[in-house]
């Protein structure tokens, strides 16, 4: 995500930012992500994972859907910017899409775990990580039953760990609480606005178009 050093194209913003979007399963990470897409253009990076589909998730929508085999084969050929192991199954971020979008200035947005997003954050230090969290337990554990894509087995493993989930929030610029969801879409927008103007990455071609109009003056 650095700046263009192209003459063509210096001045212009070439590199998009890089958002990642995690939380508690049930928390609304999708819903959210459905809604911002209707507001703004992003590139929604599609995951890799061994799980099996649920529900209508198809292969290539929702995730890639490949054996323990094929995932580890991607592992190997350094296919994947990260990847993480939960509830017994891979997850990983493909690492080609994501790359060639922001290098052609779109922003992307990862909605991945925890674990995920610590070694994102590695790899890309000015990755803005927002935390998308339920109002409580209690509601996150009804939306999860009325969705009904997980056994009440499953609903467990998942809420077991919500607490642990929960702990990582200071490692994360921005926190959304899911309570009303237009509420909640509103605040993740606001944030991708405010992103827009912030000053952390890299500014120096800016300054440089400056320079370099004030010696033509
Ligand atoms: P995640 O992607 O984080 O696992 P989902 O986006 O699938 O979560 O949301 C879980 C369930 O909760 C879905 O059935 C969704 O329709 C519902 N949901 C999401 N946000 C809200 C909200 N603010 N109010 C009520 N239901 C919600
Ligand atoms: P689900 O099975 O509910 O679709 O996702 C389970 C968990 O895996 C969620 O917390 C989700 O954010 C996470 N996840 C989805 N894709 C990825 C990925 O590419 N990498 C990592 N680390 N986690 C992911």
């Amino acid at each position: 995500m650095s700046a263009s050093r192209n003459p063509e194209t210096k001045g212009k913003p070439m590199s998009g930012k890089l958002y990642v979007i995690s939380g508690p399963s049930g928390a609304g990470k999708g819903t959210i992500c459905r809604e911002l897409a209707k507001l703004t253009d992003f590139y929604l990076s599609i995951s890799m994972t061994t799980r099996a589909p649920r529900g209508t998730e198809q292969d290539g929508v929702e995730y890639f859907f490949v054996t323990r085999e094929e995932f580890e084969r991607e592992i190997r050929e350094g296919g994947l910017l990260e990847y993480a192991e939960t509830y017994g199954n891979y997850y990983g971020t493909p690492k080609r899409k994501m790359e060639a979008q922001l290098a052609k200035g779109r922003d992307v947005v990862l909605e991945i775990d925890v674990k995920g997003a610590a070694q994102v954050r590695e790899i890309y230090p000015e990755a803005i990580l927002i935390f998308i969290i339920p109002p409580s337990l209690a509601v996150l554990k009804s939306r999860l039953e009325k969705r009904g894509t997980e056994t009440q087995e499953k609903i467990r493993e998942r809420m077991s760990i919500v607490a642990r989930e929960v702990r990582e929030i200071p490692k994360y610029d921005y926190y959304v609480v899911n309570d009303d969801l237009a509420i909640a879409v509103r605040d993740a927008k606001a944030i991708m606005d405010a992103e827009k103007c912030s000053v952390r990455g890299p500014m120096t071609d800016l300054i440089e178009r400056f320079e370099e109009e004030e010696k033509a003056l």
